[in-house]
């Protein structure tokens, strides 16, 4: 079983519409639809929004629906100048940017006994670049960060790259990555840009939310071709 998991509606849309759904379990007021794609088991959810809401259906995909891989797609504030709407990221690791306990001494980000970056998985970021390769399609590798806040300013989107060394900014990641990590599950971070998390960022987010979230869509749908 592949679990499949976006944040919002917009996000998993144009991907249930290329796989054959065949049921739709309601738990934990939400809706996880159960697939089949080329002959793979799939479970597919949106979360809503947030760090909270993408860790308890990451665990719910995995530990009710017996997920044995996490494979997120969706759209990111790019933090890189080469980073343009409409261009794909895949994560190395990701983090919560909004995490400070630096008055106790300990890095931002950091919280004791766990760390700053959780790693995504080689294999999987290794298909998704040989599949970019087969499309002729550019696609970025960098450090994703997270936060329960919707990034629109060049002071704080610089703040998190120097802190950070993020390249891309959204608000899950890092947390499913920290349910990945602790339940052992291979984790796969994938987002398309929709604003570059400056001043304007609302305005071009609501803009390219549809586009950017179909060019997530498709380009993980071809990946799933290639994943065992
Ligand atoms: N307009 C939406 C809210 C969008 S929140 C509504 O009214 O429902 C932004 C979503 O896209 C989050 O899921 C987050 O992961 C991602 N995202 C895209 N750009 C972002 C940015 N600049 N900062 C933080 N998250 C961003």
């Amino acid at each position: 079983m592949i679990g499949i998991l976006c944040a919002m509606r917009e996000e998993l849309e144009p991907i249930l519409e290329k796989v054959d759904v065949e049921d739709i379990v309601e738990y934990g007021k939400n809706r996880f639809y159960l697939a089949k794609f080329n002959n793979k088991n799939l479970v597919l959810a949106y979360s809503k929004i947030g760090k909270v809401n993408s860790a308890t259906t990451a665990t719910i995909m995995i530990e009710k629906f017996k997920a044995k891989k996490i494979l997120f797609s969706g759209v990111a504030g790019g933090i890189d100048e080469d980073l343009k709407i409409g261009d794909l990221i895949i994560a190395t690791k990701t983090c919560q940017h909004d995490i400070d306990l630096t008055v106790f001494g300990y890095p931002y980000g950091f919280i004791p006994e766990s760390s700053i970056y959780f790693e995504c998985d080689n294999e999987l970021n290794n298909i998704a670049k040989n599949v970019a390769k087969k499309l002729k399609l550019k696609i970025k590798e960098g450090i994703i960060a997270s936060g329960d806040q919707f990034i629109h300013s060049k002071e704080k989107k610089e703040w998190i790259k120097k802190t950070f060394n993020a390249s891309a900014i959204e608000m899950e990641g890092g947390a499913v990555g920290c349910v990945c990590f602790t339940l052992n599950i291979p984790f796969f971070m994938l987002r398309a840009i929709s604003d570059t998390a400056e001043e304007g960022a609302g305005v071009d987010f609501d803009e390219f939310l549809e586009e950017s979230s179909k060019v997530s869509a498709n380009f993980l749908i071809q990946m799933l071709k290639d994943i065992k």
